[in-house]
C-alpha cells in the first residue's frame, strides 16, 4: 500500500423522496441563479423534472434550462453551455441525469471563468483555479460520477475521448433516489451494472499489496453479482435500484482505491473505441475486459484473477492458479452473458478497418495501464481477441 490522502467533499444524500433538501442545498450555495443541465429528455418522462422543478418554484429559485447533453457528452455541447451560462449569469449548476450529464457540467462548472476554451481543460493545458459550484439528481446507476471528481468528455472532430479530474469538480450535493432509477430501460441498467464491475475490476487489478482495499473491491463486487441479475429481472423493483445505486456510487468515489492505484487500461481502450464509435461506454467494457484479462494473465499476476473468481464468482479453485484465473475470466464472462450484455465488437457492427483509428486514439499519449503497461501492440491483439 503507498501512501495516500483522502477527501471526498461530496454530500451524499440517499434514498426516497429526499429531492425535498433540494432547495436547502442550493441556498447552501447562495444561489442566484441555477442552470438545470439535463440529457435528451428521459427526465420529462419519468416525472424527475417535475419534482425537481416544483421543489426549485417552491422556494422561488430562479433557474434556466440546458437541455440536450447527449450520452459521451460532447465539448461543442459545453462550449454551448458555457456560452449560455455566462449570458445568463449563472452562479450554480445543477446536473439532473446520468454519467454523461454530470460530466458535462462537471467541465461546464470548470469552464465558465476560464476565459480559454474548455477543451484546453480536458488535455490538462489549463489547470482549473475556480469553478462553478453545482449538485447532482442522478437517474442512472453506473458511473460514480455523482461522487467524484473525474468527466470523460469527447471531441469528435479530433476523435479524442479523454478523462479528466480536478479537486474543485466534485459536486457539492447529490440527491440519489432509486425511484428515479426505475424507468432506465434494461439496456442502460445492464450498462450500468458492466461500468460500476469494470470501475471494480480497474481497482482490484493494481500492482501494489492492499489487502484492505481488495476486500472491500470484493464486498461490492459480491452485492452487485448477488442483486444485478435480479434486477434485470425485476427493474421496478426499487430494493434492488437501491443496491446497485449505492454500489455504483461506491464503485467509484475514491474509496476502493486508497493506498492502490488501479489499472484504467481497460477504460482507455473503451474510450478509444467510443471515440471513433459512438457506442455505450459499458457495452464496450463489457466485450473488452475480459479480453483485457485474457491478454494480460500470466503465472506471475495469476493469484489475483484467482481470488476474484473463487471470492466473488464462485469458481471453484483448480489445481493451479493460472487455471483458476481462467476459469475466472470464464466466469466473468458468463456472468456479462447472462445479464444480457454485449460480447463482441460486431455486435456493434465494428470490424478491423477501423482498428488503426482506435489504436491511433488509443496511443496518442503514450503507453498505459499500471498492473500491465499497454503498447500499441497489445492493444491491437485486445481488439483482435474483440472482434
Ligand atoms: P448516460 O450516458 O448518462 O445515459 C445513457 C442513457 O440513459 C441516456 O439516453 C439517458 O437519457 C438515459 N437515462 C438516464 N437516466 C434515465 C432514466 N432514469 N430513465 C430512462 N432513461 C435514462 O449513461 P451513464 O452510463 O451514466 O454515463 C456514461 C458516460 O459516463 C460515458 O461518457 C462514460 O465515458 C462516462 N463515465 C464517467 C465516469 C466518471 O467517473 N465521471 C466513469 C465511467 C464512465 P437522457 O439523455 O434523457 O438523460
Ligand atoms: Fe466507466
Amino acid at each position: 500500500m503507498h501512501n495516500f490522502e483522502y477527501k471526498n467533499p461530496t454530500k451524499l444524500i440517499f434514498g426516497t423522496h429526499q429531492i425535498e433538501k433540494l432547495a436547502d442545498e442550493l441556498r447552501l450555495l447562495d444561489a442566484k441563479k441555477v442552470m438545470l443541465v439535463y440529457g435528451g429528455g428521459s427526465i420529462k418522462k419519468n416525472g424527475t423534472y417535475e419534482e425537481v422543478v416544483a421543489e426549485l418554484n417552491n422556494a422561488s429559485i430562479d433557474f434556466v434550462d440546458f437541455a440536450g447533453v447527449e450520452p459521451n457528452p460532447r465539448i461543442e455541447t459545453v462550449r454551448r453551455a458555457v456560452k449560455q451560462a455566462r449570458e445568463e449569469n449563472i452562479d450554480a449548476l445543477l446536473a439532473v441525469g446520468g454519467g454523461s450529464v454530470i460530466d458535462c457540467t462537471k467541465l461546464i462548472s470548470a469552464a465558465i471563468p476560464y476565459e480559454g476554451d474548455a477543451w484546453d481543460i480536458v488535455l490538462r493545458d489549463h489547470i482549473p483555479t475556480e469553478a462553478v459550484p453545482f449538485g447532482t439528481v442522478l437517474t442512472l446507476a453506473a458511473t460514480g460520477s455523482e461522487m467524484n471528481s473525474g468527466s470523460v468528455i469527447t471531441n469528435w472532430e479530433t476523435q479524442e475521448k479523454y478523462g479528466w479530474g480536478h479537486p474543485l469538480v466534485y459536486p457539492t450535493f447529490s440527491i440519489l433516489d432509486p425511484r428515479y432509477t426505475v424507468s432506465v430501460p434494461k439496456d442502460q441498467t445492464i450498462y450500468g451494472i458492466v461500468d460500476m464491475m469494470s470501475h471494480c475490476f480497474e481497482q482490484y487489478f493494481h500492482p501494489n499489496h492492499a489487502p484492505v482495499q481488495e476486500r472491500m473491491t470484493e464486498g461490492v463486487l459480491k452485492a452487485v453479482v448477488e442483486s444485478a441479475p435480479k434486477l434485470v429481472d425485476d427493474l421496478e423493483n426499487v430494493e434492488l435500484r437501491a443496491i446497485i445505486l449505492f454500489a455504483g456510487t461506491i464503485a467509484l468515489n475514491g474509496v476502493l482505491q486508497m493506498g492502490a492505484s488501479g489499472d484504467w487500461a481497460s477504460h482507455n481502450i473503451e474510450h478509444a473505441v467510443s471515440a471513433v464509435h459512438d457506442i455505450p461506454h459499458a457495452g464496450g467494457l463489457a466485450i473488452l475486459f475480459p479480453r483485457w484479462m485474457e491478454h494480460v494473465l500470466d503465472a506471475d499476476n495469476a493469484a489475483r484473477f484467482a481470488r476474484l473468481g473463487t471470492e466473488v464468482f464462485d469458481v471453484e479453485p483448480a489445481g493451479d492458479d493460472l487455471e483458476t484465473a481462467k476459469q475466472t475470466i470464464e466466469a466473468i464472462r458468463a456472468f456479462f452473458d447472462k445479464l444480457g450484455a454485449p460480447s463482441s465488437l460486431r455486435d456493434y457492427d465494428i470490424d478491423a478497418s477501423s482498428f488503426d483509428a482506435i489504436l491511433d486514439s488509443a496511443m496518442k499519449r503514450g503507453a498505459f495501464g499500471n498492473f500491465r503497461t499497454l503498447e500499441r501492440e497489445d492493444v491491437a491483439h485486445i481488439l483482435e481477441l474483440s472482434k
